[in-house]
């Protein structure tokens, strides 16, 4: 029997409750999760309306802007109104004047009707804000509840990590990299068991050349997968 092998195994036994516990803190209880649901909810609802105010006062920007250009044309015709030497100028600058005053009407309606719909949404915000507090006060207990039961999982994955450590150190630098190598390409598994003379993670046969090697204690990786073998429990 390889030791280091044994302790890889060991590693790797340890690693994947690790992974299971880790998992673990992750699941959401019933309690939290309906809480968080309609917290999530309500929390992107108003990132929509205040997205949506931002949209809005560009927009209202934009209008104020083309408002007062066009009068500042509106302007220009009225001056030029004075100056008119004839009754046919003066009608092309009234027909000048009445378009101008058209358009600064339609982007004055336009600009208010923006201003409404900031004003609306604005109201939306606040008419939730009682609500939203509550629901944002009802989610920070339930998530702190949640956490606080954890206490006794972070615990054990403490300790975990602790023994990984331990094993870690134990072992020699380049085959602890050559192991987790394997681990991160192979699903977890890198240390695979014999198991009626076959790996118990590809299910290839051994050979009996192989197996041979393996009872001397010699590391061997499988010819299937590439993992390490682990050799069979000898019956004491
Ligand atoms: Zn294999």
């Amino acid at each position: 029997m390889n030791h280091d092998v044994e302790k890889l195994w060991e590693l790797q036994q340890a690693l994947t409750e690790l992974g299971s516990l880790e998992h673990r803190l992750t699941i959401k209880p019933e309690e939290f999760s309906s809480v968080d649901d309609q917290y999530t909810a309500a929390s992107d609802e108003r990132g929509r309306l205040t997205q949506s105010i931002e949209d809005l006062s560009r927009e209202r920007r934009r209008v104020d802007g083309a408002l007062q250009d066009q009068q500042e044309v509106l302007k220009k015709y009225q001056g030029q109104l004075m100056l008119v030497k004839n009754q046919q100028q003066y009608a092309a600058a009234w027909k000048e004047i009445d378009g101008a005053r058209r358009q600064a009407k339609e982007l004055e309606e336009a600009e208010l009707k923006v201003m409404a719909d900031v004003e609306g949404a604005q109201q939306q915000i606040e008419d939730g804000s009682g609500g939203f507090d509550q629901l944002k006060e009802q989610y920070e207990q339930a998530h702190e509840a949640w956490q606080h039961s954890l206490g006794d999982l972070r615990t054990e994955i403490e300790k975990l990590r602790v023994k990984i450590e331990a094993i870690e150190q134990s072992v020699p630098e380049s085959l602890k990299r050559e192991f987790h190598k394997i681990f991160k390409q192979r699903q977890g598994i890198a240390v695979a068991r014999v198991i009626n003379e076959s790996c118990g993670a590809c299910r290839v046969h051994i050979r009996p050349a192989v197996s041979q090697q393996l009872k001397r204690g010699e590391m061997v990786f499988c010819e299937g997968c590439r993992r390490l073998l682990y050799g069979e429990k000898v019956a004491p």
